[in-house]
């Protein structure tokens, strides 16, 4: 695939531009959102930029998502108290920048900073 056709994300995930990794596996990598709109916002990309959205991933990979969604759960325990939301922005309408599918999990953080109900209209 030519350079300018890559997500940011695939760029990540080479290793070509920096994050704050806090999660990598065979399949998926997880790093802190560059511009956090919650106390703990972490994103969960599976490592195939082949599903350019959750609806592209479900129809096409359902396990996958499964495993991202296990994935998501697994580090709102790891870095928050287990509650956790998780969106996935689908098409540009709803306000996705990044056509790489990807997972915003949300969540409070362990300082007692919690998420606000007003806070979904936000992503
Ligand atoms: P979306 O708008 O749902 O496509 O989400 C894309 C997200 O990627 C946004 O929340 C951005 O802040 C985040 N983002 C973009 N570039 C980076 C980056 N280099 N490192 C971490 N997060 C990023």
């Amino acid at each position: 695939m030519a350079e300018t056709e890559r997500s940011i994300f695939s760029r990540i995930i080479a290793g070509e531009i920096p994050a704050d990794v806090v999660y990598d596996s065979e399949r998926l990598i997880a790093f802190r959102d560059i511009a956090p709109k919650a106390p703990v916002h972490l994103l969960v990309v599976p490592k195939t930029e082949e599903y350019r959205d959750v609806a592209e991933l479900a129809a096409g990979d359902p396990e996958l998502l499964a495993e991202l969604v296990a994935t998501a759960k697994h580090l709102a325990e790891e870095h928050s108290d287990g509650d956790f939301r998780l969106i996935f922005n689908t098409g540009a309408g709803a306000g996705q920048t990044v056509f790489h599918v990807h997972a915003h999990v949300m969540s409070a953080n362990d300082r007692g900073h919690s998420l606000q109900e007003g806070t979904l209209d936000q992503l």
